[in-house]
């Protein structure tokens, strides 16, 4: 039984993030895609929102797990049984980050090998800061983000018209 993590904010959850569920789960036998909690972030969607979201624009996928956790990867992942950490990358910027990462969780779970699944070309430029940024001024996210998403947004934009 491999079990695999794959980690982020989710803030929110892209059409990048889902290909690269939708691939990792395709080769795990169970896939855990976790909320990790960073006490120095502001999230722009709740933990409760980010969690909904993920496991409503999963649920078309087979062994996936939805799940948060305030703590170290690493301890995530060897409390599950995890022994794959699945990573996304975009570009040079995400390999030279995520080499410093690898060399850390290394350290901290030699027994976990981390894999990493380059990003689809549609994809490439997706963030969810960037989603963030065109949320904020009322941008077209068709195509960029799940369905579920999309809903979600539109009903925040229409509190807030309601609210002045
Ligand atoms: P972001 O970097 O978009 O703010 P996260 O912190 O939630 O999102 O990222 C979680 C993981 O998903 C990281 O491994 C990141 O490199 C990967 N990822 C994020 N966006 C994409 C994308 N568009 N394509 C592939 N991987 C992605």
């Amino acid at each position: 039984m491999r079990i695999a993590v794959y980690p982020g904010s989710f803030d929110p959850v892209t059409m990048g993030h889902i290909d690269i569920i939708r691939r990792a789960a395709a080769v795990a036998d169970e896939l855990h895609v976790c909320i990790l909690k960073n006490p120095q972030k502001h999230y722009w969607f709740s933990q409760e929102e980010r969690l909904a979201l993920l496991r409503e624009s999963t649920a078309p996928f087979q062994h996936v797990v939805i799940d948060a956790y305030a703590g170290l990867l690493t301890d995530y992942a060897h409390e599950i049984g995890a022994s794959v950490i699945i990573k996304g990358l975009r570009n040079t910027t995400d390999f030279m980050y995520e080499s410093q990462m690898d060399y850390f969780n290394k350290r901290l779970a030699p027994d976990i090998e981390t894999v990493y699944l380059v990003s689809d070309n549609r994809y490439a430029v997706l963030s969810s800061s960037a989603i963030r940024e065109l949320m904020t001024f009322g941008g077209n996210l068709e195509g960029l983000v799940p369905e579920p998403v999309l809903k979600a947004v539109r009903r925040r934009q229409e509190r807030q018209k309601h609210n002045g």
